[in-house]
């Protein structure tokens, strides 16, 4: 006999923590939908997002790297994996639901544009008399408004639960639409982002050869680390002995989060996921120690990596594409995708400019813009994609 909803919510709610959210005690959908025989609320919407577009345009979006500079960099797509690895640990460890922590985990970047972070800070501009741009509120509006997959309604029809994981920042009375405080699951995926990207930007750094182990040494995260992880190994190659202090830096930074949170969790019992939203701080963190380590590293990859010289070219050639892209769409709206075009009407042409262009992958920008502007780019080719070309 195959286990049916009922029989998974019964398990389910034998195995949560009081404090985490069940799946039967959803709010449930905007849009009413049966329940599904076989498959919970959390475990549907995380289906739902796997076979969204949004997420497979993932693949093809900048984490930190240009999408394409080098096949072994990491991606939105597998930093967004990498996000859901951890935050289904965590979750897991701490009797989390674990199903809406991936959703949560899988939903989270949707609404980043092209060229990362500085695509974002990019659009915020060029939007700012028209309500600006964030990435987390782009996600939910992903959900929300702009997926395609019903007949009925735009968007795909979340639970409650997923979309209030997704509201970010929090703050008190500017939620709207009954958001409280985040549950446990979307604190776990909040912080899970944290450490993916501190490992992985780290990796990342190191392996392009912008960043240079001897500069990581006055940090005493990575210093204590690497001690730790190389005692046993004096003699390690130096890529093998980098790999293993990073995976040991990744080990580490969980760690602490679910030995820190069980105690906390411990401490404030909370009786219930809604006596969690009702709580004012949050308990999903790394201990006091481990959280002033881990700011200093945050601290040095901003100052090091994000801003590094050598991305200069690619970083204003992502500029100059989008701003002019953002101008020839403002003022010729019907040579956005006809999706889009309806928009117009909808949402103003800003807006629906804004999110044309932020549904882009990056490579689909530079299709764009060579078939509407064309010209040679605006900037020179940098060492880090001439390497990758060829
Ligand atoms: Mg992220």
């Amino acid at each position: 006999m195959p286990r049916r909803r009922p029989d998974l919510e019964k398990s389910e709610a034998r195995h949560l923590a009081p404090c985490a959210q069940s799946s039967a005690l959803s709010r449930g959908r905007e849009h009413n939908e049966d329940q599904h025989k076989l498959r919970m609320a959390f475990q549907r919407d995380r289906d739902r997002i796997v076979h969204s577009r949004s997420f497979r345009r993932l693949e093809y979006k900048t984490q930190v790297f240009l999408n394409g500079t080098g096949d072994h960099y990491r991606t939105r797509m597998t930093h967004t994996i990498e996000v859901s690895c951890i935050a289904r640990t965590i979750a897991r460890a701490l009797g989390l639901n674990e199903d809406l922590t991936e959703a949560i985990a899988l939903a989270h970047d949707l609404g980043h544009p092209p060229f990362g972070h500085l695509g974002e800070a990019t659009l915020h501009q060029l939007m700012a008399k028209h309500g600006g741009f964030r990435h987390n509120a782009q996600s939910l509006r992903v959900v929300e408004e702009l997926e395609m997959k019903y007949p009925e309604f735009n968007g795909l029809n979340l639970t409650w639960e997923v979309r209030e994981g997704l509201h970010k920042p929090y703050i008190p009375n500017q939620l709207g639409k009954g958001f409280l405080h985040p549950s446990l699951e979307a604190q776990t995926v909040d912080l899970a982002d944290e450490i993916a990207y501190i490992c992985h930007d780290l990796d990342d750094g190191l392996d392009s050869g912008l960043l240079h182990e001897p500069e990581l040494h006055d940090l005493e995260l990575w210093r204590t680390t690497q001690e730790e992880a190389l005692a046993p190994y004096p003699h390690l190659e130096p890529e093998r002995g980098r790999n293993y202090v990073l995976r040991t830096l990744l080990g580490r930074l969980v760690e602490d989060v679910i030995i820190h949170s069980s105690q906390e969790i411990k401490k404030q019992a909370p009786p219930s996921s809604d006596d969690v939203r009702r709580l004012p701080g949050l308990i999903i963190t790394f201990s006091p120690e481990m959280a002033v380590l881990a700011r200093d590293l945050l601290k040095f990859l901003y100052s090091r990596l994000y801003h590094h010289p050598a991305l200069g070219p690619i970083n204003r050639r992502s500029v100059d594409y989008l701003t002019q892209l953002f101008d020839l769409f403002i003022s010729h709206p019907h040579l956005l995708s006809p999706q889009f075009e309806v928009r117009v009407k909808k949402d103003g042409v800003h807006r629906a400019t804004c999110d044309y262009l932020a549904c882009l992958t990056d490579r689909q920008i530079y299709v764009q813009h060579q078939k509407f502007i064309g010209g040679t780019p605006s900037t020179e080719i940098s060492p880090l994609e001439q390497s990758a070309l060829f």
